[in-house]
C-alpha cells in the first residue's frame, strides 16, 4: 500500500496517547459474521471516540482509503482483501443513562447490550434490537430493525464525525431522514461516532424483559445461527417477504462453492466452509435471476458488498 508507513507512523503515534491497536496486513475474515474477506492492509480498534477521530482526523490528510465498521455482520468482504485502513468500533463501548433521561451509546455498543442496558435502566422500547448482531454504529448507518419496529424510532440524536469539514456534529434526529434499512449516513461522509435513545418508561420491566428473551428464543430457533452468514440477504420486496418467495422458488439448500441458501430460513445465505465473497456473490446473482424469471421483480441486497 502506498503511504504504508506514513500510516503507520500515525498509528503508532495515536496509539501512543490513547486506547487503540492495529494489525497490518490482516484478513478480514475473523472479524466479520460471514467470515469471509481478504486482508485489509491495517486493521485499527479505537477504543474510544477521542481515539476514532484522531485517526480520521489524521488519515484525511493522505490519500489512503478509510473504511469504519462496527461488527461487520451487514457486510461481505471481498477475496481480494482492502487496499486501505479498515477501522472497527466494536471496543468503543461507552453506555451511559443521562441526566436527561436518554441514553447515551457509543458506536461499538452492541444492539443486544444496548437493549439489555435499556431494559435495566427500567425503559421499553428497544426490545425488537435484542438479538441484533450488529453495533450502534452500523445500527445507525443500516437503521436497524426487526418485528416491524427500527432503531430510527427511539434514536433523539447522533454524534458523527464530518469528513469533509473534519469536524465533530451533534445532529437532532430532526436533521437526519431514515427509512426501511436506509439512513443519510449511507450517502457517505459521516462517520456515526454515537447516538442518544430517547426511550418510554415501562409500565413492567419484567415484561420487557420476558419479550426479549423470547426474541432471542425466536432467533435461535428460525435462524441458522450455527453458520456464519449475514443475516437476511435481501431486503424486503414492497409487498412480499423475500425469504417466502426464495423458498418457494426451490432455492432452500441451493449453492455455490462454500455458500448456500439456509435450509432452514432462506432468506440467509449462510457460509457451510471455505465460503469465497465470490461464490456468495454467484449464489446472489442465482436467487436474483430465478425470481425476476419467475415474478418479474428484482430483490435488492441488503448487506452490503465491500471492495
Ligand atoms: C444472524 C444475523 C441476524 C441479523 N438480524 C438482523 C435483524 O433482525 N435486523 C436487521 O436490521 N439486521 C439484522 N442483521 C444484519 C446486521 O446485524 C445489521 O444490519 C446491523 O445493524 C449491522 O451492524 P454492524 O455493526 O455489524 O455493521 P457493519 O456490518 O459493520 O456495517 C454495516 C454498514 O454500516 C457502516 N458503518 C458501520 N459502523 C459505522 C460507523 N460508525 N459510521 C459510519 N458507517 C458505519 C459500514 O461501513 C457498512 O457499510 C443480522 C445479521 C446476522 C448475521
Amino acid at each position: 500500500m502506498l503511504y504504508s508507513e506514513k500510516v503507520k507512523e500515525i498509528l503508532r503515534g495515536i496509539a501512543g496517547r490513547e486506547p487503540l491497536s492495529f494489525e497490518t496486513d490482516a484478513p478480514l475474515a475473523p472479524y466479520s459474521s460471514f467470515k469471509i474477506g481478504g486482508p485489509a492492509s491495517f486493521v485499527v480498534f479505537p477504543e474510544t471516540v477521542k481515539a476514532l477521530t484522531e485517526v480520521l482526523e489524521a488519515l484525511s490528510e493522505l490519500p489512503v482509503r478509510t473504511l469504519v465498521f462496527g461488527n461487520a455482520s451487514n457486510v461481505l468482504f471481498c477475496d481480494d482483501g482492502i487496499d486501505g485502513v479498515v477501522i472497527f468500533t466494536q471496543k468503543m463501548r461507552g453506555l451511559s443513562l443521562l441526566d436527561d433521561g436518554r441514553i447515551f451509546a457509543e458506536a461499538g455498543v452492541g444492539l443486544t447490550s444496548l437493549s439489555q442496558f435499556a431494559q435495566k435502566c427500567g425503559f421499553c422500547g428497544l426490545e425488537f434490537a435484542c438479538g441484533i448482531p450488529g453495533n450502534v454504529g452500523g445500527g445507525v448507518f443500516m437503521n436497524a430493525g426487526a418485528y416491524e419496529h427500527s432503531l430510527s424510532e427511539v434514536i433523539s440524536a447522533v454524534d458523527y464525525w464530518d469528513a469533509d469539514n473534519k469536524r465533530t456534529v451533534s445532529a437532532d434526529i430532526s436533521e437526519l431522514t431514515f427509512g426501511y434499512r436506509t439512513s443519510c449516513f449511507q450517502d457517505g461522509g459521516r462517520i456515526i461516532l454515537g447516538a442518544y435513545f430517547k426511550l418510554e418508561k415501562a409500565a413492567d420491566p419484567e415484561k420487557v424483559k420476558a419479550l426479549m428473551n423470547d426474541h432471542l428464543r425466536t432467533r435461535n430457533e428460525k435462524q441458522p445461527l450455527e453458520y456464519p452468514s449475514a443475516g437476511s440477504v435481501f431486503k424486503r420486496y414492497p409487498g412480499y417477504y423475500t425469504s417466502k418467495l426464495i423458498d418457494e422458488a426451490g432455492l432452500k439448500g441451493a449453492s455455490v462453492g462454500g455458500a448456500q441458501v439456509s435450509e432452514k430460513h432462506a432468506g440467509f445465505i449462510v457460509n457451510r466452509g471455505g465460503a469465497t465473497a465470490l461464490d456468495v456473490m454467484m449464489l446472489i446473482k442465482l436467487i436474483q435471476d430465478k425470481i425476476y424469471l419467475l415474478h418479474g421483480i428484482h430483490i435488492e441486497c441488503e448487506v452490503r458488498y465491500i471492495v
